[in-house]
């Protein structure tokens, strides 16, 4: 028998670093409790996990690959069983495998649209009848990127998982309406994380309007905005926060 609900619970994938952890910052802020996701990094994992409790949240780790259906279900059904509904998700935990077409590798294709792509059915499909039956409405922040909008070069298979994100957030937008659980989007510009590699920073910020890279506290302040109440009549959108990009 599930433990009553806390309504205050939010899982955030890929917690360990960048985006992830400053989401996970911004919403300890607001006062959520969180289950931080990561694949590997139990380390920088648990580095965030002493952040947060710092924020005087209730905090704990659930490791496991979103890619991988079995582990996401078996992983997700122990902690609901413990601890009862989720009250929001942002699914964050993502990966690029860059090249350009021609040179574009079988694994590359499937282990981007494995993680990103995927990851959505394996992580949110164990989460989304929980919700529903808890009868708190909820929030569900998935992330995106540029890429996902107006593709890029040496990127096919990422802008492929991303702009597949976007028809997956917005059609369960509608599936979860009326249940008052919002699902919308947010697709970063560039953020200066591991994602960006050795990618020259300072010629990227050079292209960008507001003439910065942008930091994972600048998403994560957003996605903070999209779990407050005043976004309460926010739903199947796409935001971008990419510093006037495109
Ligand atoms: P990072 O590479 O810095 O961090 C990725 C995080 O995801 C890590 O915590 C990593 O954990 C985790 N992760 C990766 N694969 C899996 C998996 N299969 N299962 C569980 N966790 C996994 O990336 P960012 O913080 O930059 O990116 C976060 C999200 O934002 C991604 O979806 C990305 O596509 C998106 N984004 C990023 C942009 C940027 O410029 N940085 C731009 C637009 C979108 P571990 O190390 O343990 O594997």
């Amino acid at each position: 028998m599930a433990a009553e609900v806390d309504r205050r619970r939010v899982l955030i994938t890929g917690a360990s670093r960048g985006i992830g952890r400053g989401v996970a910052h911004s919403l300890a802020e607001a006062g959520f409790d969180l289950v931080l996701n990561y694949r590997s990094d139990k380390a920088a994992a648990e580095r965030v996990l002493a952040e947060v409790r710092e924020l005087g949240v209730h905090a704990s780790l659930l490791p496991f690959d979103v890619g991988d259906r079995h582990a996401a279900a078996e992983a997700l059904a122990a902690d609901l069983e413990e601890h009862g509904a989720f009250f929001g998700a942002v699914l964050n935990a993502g990966v690029n495998r860059d090249a350009a077409f021609p040179s574009l590798s079988e694994d590359s294709w499937d282990e981007v649209l494995r993680t990103n792509l995927d990851g959505f059915y394996n992580v949110l499909r164990p989460l989304v009848m929980p919700m529903v039956r808890a009868r708190r409405g909820g929030r569900i922040v998935t992330l995106s990127s540029i890429a996902g909008l107006t593709g890029n070069r040496g990127q096919v298979n990422y802008a492929a998982s991303k702009a597949g994100l976007i028809g997956a957030t917005k059609s369960l937008a509608l599936e979860l309406a009326k249940r008052q659980i919002t699902v919308n989007c947010v697709a970063p510009g560039w953020i200066d994380t591991e994602m960006l590699g050795d990618a020259d920073r300072e010629s990227l910020a050079k292209g960008v309007p507001l003439q910065r890279l942008g930091t994972p506290e600048d998403v994560g302040a957003y996605v903070a905005f999209l779990f407050s109440e005043g976004a309460s009549y926010v739903t199947g959108q796409v935001v971008s926060v990419n510093g006037g990009l495109a």
